[in-house]
């Protein structure tokens, strides 16, 4: 069974001491979990290690980086490698969000290079794909998105792809409070499953968790997550508050 992940993306907010509370308060909800359901808290950079020995002991809980960098090591001043957050023990990182690539010029081709360095330091990618709004007036979101896959995960192998949980997050709903109705997620994320299949086998693709993004709330959370093929979600401005991120959490069962 694949798994199901409540994952919560901070972005560029809060300080340190309003990070600790808003953990505090998430933990203390101690939300009963299913074996398969999982929780995700991609932290700023500084943040790391205090909020991963906050979830250390926590079933099912745990942290993720929001980006790392393409090359193992050298002269890339401010930037974090995967090896650094190898030996802090994260086992997650998002990689290709559409504030990345929008303000980093992150590229479907960089990605690629992102995914290997992360897979190779035993980092599990949370790659993050979507299509902006003329894309989706123009209909061609499908193709967009597949292509997105296409150049930055089909050089893996079946061991390694089984290794990525898959973001669907359409720009047009990104901290916009427009959210995909439920049967828009789910054809994508039915499409997303079948690109996989076509190129992996369908028992293959069967177990990759692919989670929505994009405006969801705790009132939006258990009616999308009810799809077939929505396996959870990536959260960002709700991820800010402990009892709407709660119920988030909840809607997973
Ligand atoms: C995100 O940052 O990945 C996101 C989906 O943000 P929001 O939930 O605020 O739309």
């Amino acid at each position: 069974m694949r798994k199901k992940i409540a994952a919560a993306n901070w972005k560029m907010n809060l300080r340190l001491e309003q990070g600790e509370q808003l953990l505090d308060a998430i933990l203390s909800k101690n939300i009963n979990l299913s074996a398969n359901s999982h929780v995700v808290f991609a932290v700023p950079f500084p943040y790391l290690q205090i909020a991963s020995s906050k979830v250390n002991g926590k079933q099912n809980y745990a942290v993720a980086a929001q980006n790392c960098h393409q090359k193992s090591a050298g002269a890339y001043t401010g930037e974090v490698s995967a090896e650094m957050l190898q030996s802090l023990q994260i086992p997650f990182v998002v990689l290709g969000h559409s504030e990345r690539r929008e303000y980093n010029g992150e590229t479907n081709a960089i990605l690629a290079e992102k995914v290997n360095e992360a897979l190779a330091k035993s980092l599990q990618p949370i790659f993050c794909c979507g299509e902006p709004l003329a894309i989706r007036e123009d209909g061609t979101q499908n193709a967009h998105v597949e292509k997105q896959l296409e150049e930055s995960l089909f050089h893996l192998t079946a061991e390694q792809i089984l290794q990525i949980v898959i973001a669907y997050e359409p720009i047009w709903a990104i901290g916009t409070g427009k959210t995909a109705t439920a049967d828009q997620a789910q054809d994508m994320h039915a499409h997303l499953r079948s690109v996989l299949s076509n190129k992996y086998g369908s028992d293959l693709a069967n177990q990759i968790s692919i989670l929505y993004g994009g405006s969801v709330k705790g009132s939006n959370a258990k009616e999308l997550f009810s799809k077939p093929d929505v396996d959870g979600g990536l959260v960002g401005g709700a991820s800010l508050q402990a009892d709407d991120f709660g119920l988030i959490i909840e809607a997973l069962a």
